[in-house]
């Protein structure tokens, strides 16, 4: 017997390999309840432990981060942690572009 789902309570949940994504890097395919009514994925923890390992592995993890907002002058400055710099080998005095998106959010756009 299939588990009914917590979210929509209509449909039932059916065991699938889901892939799965982080910073739209592949991480591979995992073991997932999913309902085959409203498409809620639930991983179990056996799952939800390999996908960490494979993002820690690809070097993904912990690369979103909380930081906070400064003042230089009349501008606000925004830092990004050596990590994710590293990461996405942006230098010091690299031009980047800058714009602003819908949903809160703020792209930066490297050249
Ligand atoms: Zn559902």
């Amino acid at each position: 017997m299939s588990d009914q789902c917590p979210v929509c309570g209509k449909g039932s949940l059916r065991t699938k390999k889901v892939r799965e994504e982080l910073f739209g890097v592949d991480l591979g395919t995992f073991e997932a309840e999913v309902c085959d009514a409203c498409g809620e994925t639930f991983f179990p923890a056996a799952s939800v432990d390999r996908i960490q390992a494979r993002a820690k592995e690809l070097g993904l993890w912990g690369l979103a981060t909380k930081v906070k907002v400064t003042r230089s002058g009349n501008s606000l400055v925004v830092r990004i942690p050596s990590s994710l710099a590293k990461y996405l080998k942006l230098k010091s005095g690299q031009e980047v572009l800058v714009a602003p998106e819908k949903n809160n959010r703020l792209v930066l756009e490297l050249a």
